[in-house]
């Protein structure tokens, strides 16, 4: 009988990202039971980490690396944001919080648009941005490996935001080749597209390396 013990961790308290990992991986690697050995920090006892660095890459790996010594486990974090060109990347790490208050989706998204309201059509340039950290556990002493990929997902900003899907700055981000914003399209048709889904999909050469090399 095949193994239930966790073998990978997401550093998230998000169910969406974990589902979207699990489905990455599912028949990926032999042996592996995405639905009970992929797990999230709760199930696996890790602490929550403060998101102390200034680029995506950095929170994405202090989270990684955090979880991975906690748990002794291999594991995954990921760090995303809106990076507007105008604002020279801005609000970037600090998209969650632009208006102050952490987490307040509708407030974050007026602040920007107010913020851009006399910017022309083409100069309203922006892409979501992700950065995923996959972190190995210590081994006789020995740092763990550690890697990192990227994703983006480029478009133009709208006026006003369209649309009731998603969340965050969703309705206000047209992708590129895209009539509708982020809010208009399906969860599937998002994440085939999404920041999320090409950094998670860069890393899994690495993460089915990881897995090989610390069988349950
Ligand atoms: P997190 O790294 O996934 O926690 O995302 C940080 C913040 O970036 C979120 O609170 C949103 O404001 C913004 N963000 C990241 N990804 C997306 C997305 O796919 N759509 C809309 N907003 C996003």
């Amino acid at each position: 009988m095949s193994s239930t013990q966790p073998r990978l961790v997401l550093a998230t308290h998000n169910k969406g990202k974990l589902r979207e990992l699990r489905e990455l991986l599912r028949g990926q690697v032999p042996g592996l039971d995405v639905d009970t050995q992929v797990v999230d920090a709760a199930a696996a006892g890790a602490p929550d980490v403060v998101e102390s660095g200034v680029t995506f890459a950095e929170n994405s790996l202090l989270k990684a690396r955090a979880v991975a010594e906690a748990t002794g486990l291999p594991a995954i974090a990921d760090d995303s944001g809106l990076a507007v060109d105008v604002m020279g990347g801005a609000p970037g790490i600090f998209s969650a919080r632009w208006s102050g208050s952490h987490g307040d989706d509708a407030a974050n998204l007026q602040l920007l648009l107010s913020q851009l309201s006399d910017v022309p059509d083409q100069h309203r340039g922006a892409a979501f941005v992700c950065a995923a950290a996959l972190a190995m556990p210590a081994a006789d002493g020995q740092p763990g490996r550690e890697v990192v990929e990227y994703g983006q997902l480029e478009g133009v900003l709208l006026r006003e935001p369209r649309g009731d899907g998603g969340f965050g700055y969703d309705p206000v981000l047209q992708p590129a080749g895209e009539d509708r914003s982020c809010a208009e399209l399906s969860g599937p048709e998002k994440n085939a597209i999404s920041h999320r889904g090409k950094a998670f999909r860069a890393l899994l050469p690495a993460i089915v390396q990881a897995l090989a090399d610390t069988p349950g």
